[in-house]
Parts: C-alpha cells; sequence; structure tokens
C-alpha cells in the first residue's frame, strides 16, 4: 500500500536539515593546498602592510620641503647619492638637497618623504656627478605608499569559515602562514540506483540510459569543497541495495543516493530508510521539480535520498545538501544567495507546488531580468548547463505573466554579498 505523503515547504525543510549540522574537523595543511578549502581560524594581520614606506613608482626619494621654492623658471637641483632597486636599503646618511634613485617598491631612506617620479625630473650629469632638476613643489608623502595605511597589524581580515579564495591566498602568503587550519573536507558518498542505468564506458542498450547524475554530482560537491565518493551503481533489487547502503554509510560521512525515492514498484529506499532505523525528516517537498526528495539520519548521519530525475538531482543538492557542506567546513552563509529579477517570458501553466525554473540572468540598464535556460523539465539535462540562477516560483492557479518580479537563486560560488550582475 501506498502511504500517502505530506509535502511540506521548502523552508521547512531546509530548516529540519539545519536544524543539527555540527561544524566538522579540523586539520592544518600546507598553504601549497589550501586553494578552495575554508578557513577554521580567523585571519589576523600579524604585521602592518605595507611593513615599511614604500615607493610608488620608479624615481627619486627626496626631503618634500627642499623643493619649497622649486618652479618651471626656477628648478632645484638635486646630487643624487644613491641608487637602490626593490628589496634594497639606502643606509647611508642623506643632507639638504640630496635624492636617491629609487624603484617601485623599495624602502624609502630615511631623511626621505616624498617621491619625484623618473619622467617629472630632468637629469642632469656634471664631472661624473649625477644631478635631477625638479621644477615643482612636491608635497609630503607624495608616492609613498605609508607603513600600516593598507592594513594595521592586529586587524581581523578574514573571518573563519571564509572560503580560501585567490585574494585569500595571497593574503596568507603576505602574513607567512605556510601552513593554515582549514575544515576537514566532508565524505560525501554518491550512490546512484536504478536497474536502468549503464556505467559511462558503456555503450547504449535497449532501455538503458548511463548514469550521469553521479557525475553531476560529484562535480557539485567538489565545487564545494568536499570530497566525493563514488560509489557506483544499483540495480533496484532491495537486499542488494539494503547491504551496499549500510556499507557505504560506514565509509562515508553524508550519503547520497539518486533515484528510487518515488513511491514506484521498484522504489525501495524508503523501505531501506525503514530497515536502518533511519529517521526520515521529511519525503516529500511542495516544489518541482524534486517533491520525492527524501532526508534522513542515522544516527547523526545525513542521508540524502534525491530524485533521479537529472534536474530534481542537481536542485536537490543546492538547495539540500550544499547548506549542510557549508556549515560542516564552518561557513556561516551556507544558504544560495537571492535576488529579485523580472521575467523575460512567461511560465502560465498553473502549479499547486513552487517551481524551481534553471534561468540565465540578464542586465537591461539598471534592471535584472530571467529567462529559462531549455527545458523546464525535471528529467532535463541541457538546463543545467549555463543555467545561472534558480527561479522561484511560488504555487498559482494561473501562472506567471511577462515583467512579474520574481525571486531568484544565484548558482553561483559562495562568497559574492551581491549579485554580480549588478555592478
Ligand atoms: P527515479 O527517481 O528512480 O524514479 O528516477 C527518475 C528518472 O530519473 C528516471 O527516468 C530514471 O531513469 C532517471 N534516472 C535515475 N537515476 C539516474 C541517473 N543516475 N542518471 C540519470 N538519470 C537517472
Ligand atoms: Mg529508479
Amino acid at each position: 500500500m501506498v502511504t500517502a505523503r505530506k509535502a511540506i515547504l521548502i523552508g521547512e525543510a531546509i530548516g529540519k536539515i539545519m536544524s543539527d549540522v555540527p561544524t566538522g574537523e579540523v586539520e592544518r595543511i600546507s598553504l601549497m593546498n589550501a586553494s578552495g578549502r575554508y578557513l577554521a581560524e580567523d585571519l589576523i594581520a600579524n604585521a602592518d602592510v605595507p611593513a615599511f614606506d614604500r615607493s610608488l613608482y620608479d624615481g627619486y626619494a627626496i626631503s618634500a620641503e627642499d623643493t619649497k621654492l622649486a618652479t618651471t623658471e626656477c628648478p632645484i637641483e638635486f646630487e643624487v647619492v644613491g641608487h637602490i632597486g626593490a628589496g634594497a636599503v639606502f643606509h647611508g646618511e642623506m643632507k639638504e638637497f640630496q635624492a636617491v634613485r629609487i624603484m617601485t617598491g623599495a624602502e624609502v631612506p630615511k631623511n626621505c618623504n616624498a617621491i619625484v617620479m623618473l619622467e617629472h625630473v630632468k637629469e642632469l650629469k656634471n664631472e661624473g656627478r649625477h644631478f635631477i632638476a625638479i621644477d615643482e613643489q612636491i608635497p609630503i608623502n607624495e608616492k609613498i605608499f605609508k607603513k600600516g595605511s593598507e592594513i594595521s597589524e592586529g586587524t581581523l581580515l578574514v573571518k573563519k569559515g571564509a572560503r580560501i579564495t585567490p585574494g585569500v591566498m595571497g593574503l596568507l602568503a603576505t602574513f607567512g602562514y605556510s601552513e593554515v587550519l582549514v575544515g576537514v573536507k566532508p565524505k560525501v558518498g554518491v550512490l546512484a540506483t536504478g536497474s536502468e542505468l549503464l556505467e559511462v564506458n558503456e555503450p547504449l542498450a535497449p532501455g538503458k540510459i548511463r548514469n550521469s547524475n553521479s557525475f553531476m554530482l560529484m562535480a557539485q560537491i567538489e565545487m564545494q569543497g568536499a570530497q566525493p565518493i563514488y560509489l557506483g551503481k544499483l540495480e533496484d533489487d532491495l537486499e542488494r541495495s539494503y547491504t551496499t547502503v549500510e556499507h557505504s554509510l560506514k565509509q562515508v560521512d553524508l550519503l547520497i543516493t539518486t533515484g528510487g525515492v518515488s513511491v514506484g514498484d521498484f522504489d525501495y529506499l524508503p523501505e531501506i530508510y525503514n530497515r536502518l532505523g533511519a529517521e526520515v525528516l521529511f519525503n516529500k517537498i511542495a516544489m518541482r521539480p524534486g517533491s520525492v526528495t527524501t532526508v534522513a539520519k542515522v544516527q547523526n548521519q545525513f542521508l540524502f535520498g534525491l530524485s533521479g530525475n537529472p534536474s530534481a538531482s542537481f536542485i536537490g543538492f543546492e538547495l539540500f545538501v550544499k547548506p549542510v557542506l557549508k556549515t560542516l567546513l564552518g561557513n556561516m552563509e551556507p544558504y544560495l544567495i537571492s535576488h529579485k529579477a523580472i521575467l523575460a517570458e512567461e511560465f502560465p501553466v498553473p502549479n499547486a507546488y513552487t517551481q524551481l525554473i534553471r534561468t540565465k540572468v540578464k542586465v537591461e540598464g539598471t534592471k535584472l531580468f530571467v529567462s529559462s535556460n531549455g527545458l523546464n523539465m525535471s528529467s532535463s539535462i541541457t538546463s543545467l548547463v549555463g543555467a545561472e540562477a534558480l527561479v522561484v516560483l511560488p504555487p498559482s492557479d494561473v501562472g506567471y505573466e511577462i515583467g512579474c518580479v520574481v525571486d531568484f537563486l544565484l548558482l553561483s560560488e559562495e562568497g559574492q554579498k551581491d549579485c554580480h550582475f549588478t555592478i
């Protein structure tokens, strides 16, 4: 007998999942391998940046006061008494009307408080001595990147839980973090179910399709900074499926299955949860695609039962698995970023459930427009390629017209507080 399932709202489903997700383990790794990982400690400046006054240009270091009376009619001459490149330091004593030729990035000699660019001086050579003429007054601190002007020691620069982006990598290196404390990558098992499934390298055969979900999901897992584990595919056979799921749970931190969660004759996941003694958080969501998405827990271990339909599976990961992975990795902003946009296309079909449409986002003037990115079917794979957002269409008896303002969820990398389309 098929027991009626109670559909809950997407937000409710996310709430049930997220009510009890701990932060995962941490480990110290080489900076070399830290790109894309999640910081498990605050990144605090352990020095000023710059650490010393640096020249911003190739030029001459001088004392600005010495240029007070300089004019085009009456330029002032300085004798060049030193020459330093980046990394070098001038150790001599400087007197009035003396200059040191200095290259970008080099430390400004003491007693100097301005740089005049090479292009702005006239070079003069006189009996083996080197002079320059300056024909304008130079302000104090001109072309100097002052010590601590970008970052002062002790500043909190990147919070624990942030993704290590290329910019963060640069900061870590700046402060000498050759090793970094990061969240341990959760091991996420991916198990595809369905007697129709072939391995990728198998030729097509009547009634069969290739297991595309596992590869799509493993890529999604990887992009989140977790570790995907391919656990193969299962025939729709209860006994063997049960044994494999039970065994798989021991190898991973959380397990994603695709397919077999519906009410079909060969959908065995509900019975498997039952035999495992799993707590089923929900088994029906008022959303399309993916209404049969099921999430269960055995002790504290998550089992995500995603629908076999590729679009449903993809969206199920984005909405329900991603925030768990990010939380395990210590990230405090685990949800997809939401913005508003205008429908550039109608969606006239009434729907009792919230629809999630794979879309492109386009900027016109100062407005954002969304339009579907291919077939709006749960079985569609092509609509996932290049999809930039999921437009959220709440239940409606009449559908949605062109011009309606709708919410969309950005399908992009985290770390963006603002939508990149608006800049
Ligand atoms: P199910 O959720 O098992 O009822 O499957 C729903 C649809 O998704 C069926 O048409 C399946 O053939 C298809 N499907 C199931 N698993 C996969 C998979 N791993 N890759 C691609 N399509 C799949
Ligand atoms: Mg199936």
